[in-house]
C-alpha cells in the first residue's frame, strides 16, 4: 500500500499560510497618454500612486513583490510560480489569481502570447520538465507514475461551464457544484483531461480558449466578464519511497474588476455586474479572512470560492497578482484594485506636487472619504 499525501493527507498542516500579493504594472499602450502617476520601487516591493482627487497626496502600497513595465514574463514566473510549483509537486494545493480592471494585463500575465508565454504555458512546461526528470531517475523495477490532468472551467454570473466542451447554445443551467460524502466540493461533470505532452496541452488549451470566446460572442458577452479557472492535478507515485503525492494548481483569470455600472447602464450589464461583483467581493472577503486568520472564512458565499475552498487557505498556498494600468485616467480602478489586494497602505505628501524638498512623511487621513464621493471627471 502506498501512503497518501496531499489533499488533506499532509501530516503536519500549516494553518494560516497567507496569500501572497504581487503587483504588476503594465507598460503604456500605443495611443495612451504617458504620465508619471504610478511609480514602482521594485527593490522595496512597493508602489506609489498620485491621488488624483488630491494630487498633493501620494498613496504608497507594499506587496510581496512589485513589478514595473520592464518586468519579463520569465522573471514573473521564476520569482513567484517556481516556488509554488515545487510545493504542488510535494502534494500541496496552490491557487493563483490575476485581479484587475479589463485591459490591465491579467490575460497577458496568466496566458501571455506565443512570443511571451504567461504563467499557464510556463507552468505546464515546468511541470512536464519535472515529470521527465522524475521518471528518468526513478528506481527501475518499482512503480513510478507522474500523471497530469487538467480541467478548464468558466464561471459567468454564478454559473459554471466546462470550457473543454463546446457550449450547447441552449445551455443556461451550467454544471452543478456538489459535495461528496467526505464534504469535498466538486463540479459534477467537469471533464478532467489526462495530458501527456506540452504539445497536447497547447492544442487542448487553445481550443478551449476559442470555446470561451465563441460562447461569449454568441451570448453577446465579453469574456472579460467571466472568470476562467484552469485546474492542473498532479499525482506522483514514488516507487522508491512508496508514497503518493497529489497536488493541485489553479490558475485563474478573473473577470474585470471595473464597475460596469459606470461604463453602461443596460439591464444585462447591471445584472452581470452584480453577479461578477458578488464573486469578486466574496473573493476579497475570503482573502482578507485568510490573511487576518479569521475563524470563519466565507467560502460558501460564492460559486468560485466554494469550488476553490480546498485549494485556498489552510495548508494551501495562494497568490494574487494585481494587474495595474499605469495611466492617470484609470485612477479609480487602480485605487480600487490596490485597496482590494492589500491592506498595507500609507499616505505620504507628494513632494513633487508640492514643489518642496520636504522628506515625505506619513500622515493619517480618513481613507473612506476617498471612495465615498467620486469626482465628476472619473464618472
Ligand atoms: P486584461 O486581460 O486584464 O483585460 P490584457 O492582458 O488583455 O488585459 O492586456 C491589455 C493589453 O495590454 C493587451 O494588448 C496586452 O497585450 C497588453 N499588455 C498587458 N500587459 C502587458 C505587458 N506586461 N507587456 C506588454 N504588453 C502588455
Ligand atoms: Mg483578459
Amino acid at each position: 500500500m502506498m501512503t497518501q499525501l496531499g489533499q488533506g493527507g499532509v501530516s503536519s498542516p500549516r494553518p494560516g499560510i497567507k496569500i501572497k500579493v504581487v503587483c504588476r504594472v503594465r507598460p503604456f499602450l500605443k495611443g495612451e497618454e504617458q504620465d508619471n502617476s504610478v511609480q514602482v520601487n521594485h527593490a522595496e516591493r512597493s508602489l506609489v500612486v498620485v491621488n488624483q482627487r488630491n494630487p498633493s497626496e501620494v498613496l504608497k502600497y507594499s506587496f510581496d513583490n512589485c513589478y514595473d513595465s520592464q518586468a519579463t514574463q520569465e522573471e514573473i514566473f521564476t520569482e513567484n510560480l517556481v516556488p509554488l510549483l515545487q510545493e504542488v509537486c510535494r502534494g500541496l494545493d496552490a491557487t493563483v489569481f490575476c485581479y484587475g480592471m479589463t485591459g490591465a494585463g491579467k490575460t497577458h500575465t496568466i496566458q501571455g502570447t506565443p512570443d511571451h508565454p504567461g504563467l499557464i504555458p510556463q507552468s505546464m512546461k515546468a511541470i512536464f520538465q519535472r515529470q521527465k526528470e522524475f521518471l528518468a531517475k526513478a528506481t527501475p523495477g518499482t512503480s513510478n507514475k507522474f500523471d497530469i490532468q487538467v480541467s478548464y472551467m468558466e464561471i459567468y454570473k454564478e454559473t459554471v461551464f466546462d470550457l473543454f466542451k463546446p457550449r450547447d447554445p441552449g445551455m443556461k443551467e451550467g454544471l452543478m457544484v456538489r459535495e461528496d460524502a467526505k464534504r469535498n466540493v466538486f463540479v459534477a461533470g467537469l471533464e478532467k483531461k489526462k495530458i501527456i505532452s506540452l504539445e497536447q496541452f497547447e492544442l487542448e488549451f487553445t481550443k478551449a480558449c476559442k470555446n470561451r470566446a465563441t460562447a461569449a460572442t454568441r451570448l453577446n458577452q465579453q469574456s472579460s466578464r467571466s472568470h476562467a479557472i484552469l485546474g492542473v492535478d498532479i499525482k506522483i507515485e514514488d516507487g522508491a519511497t512508496n508514497k503518493v503525492f497529489k497536488g493541485k494548481l489553479n490558475l485563474i483569470d478573473l473577470a474585470g474588476s471595473e464597475d460596469n455600472r459606470r461604463t453602461g447602464n443596460d439591464a444585462m450589464r447591471l445584472d452581470e455586474s452584480k453577479a461578477i461583483n458578488t464573486s469578486l467581493l466574496v473573493l476579497g472577503k475570503v482573502v482578507d479572512a485568510i490573511n487576518s486568520r479569521a475563524s470563519r472564512i466565507p467560502y460558501r458565499d460564492s460559486k468560485m470560492t466554494r469550488i476553490l475552498q480546498s485549494s485556498l487557505g489552510g495548508k494551501s498556498l495562494g497568490m494574487m497578482f494585481v494587474n495595474i494600468a499605469p495611466a492617470k485616467k484609470f485612477f479609480l480602478e487602480t485605487y480600487q484594485a490596490l485597496n482590494f489586494a492589500t491592506k498595507s497602505k500609507e499616505i505620504v505628501n507628494n513632494a513633487v506636487a508640492n514643489e518642496t524638498k520636504e522628506i515625505p512623511r506619513v500622515r493619517s487621513i480618513n481613507l473612506q472619504s476617498l471612495t465615498s464621493k467620486r469626482p465628476s471627471t472619473f464618472s
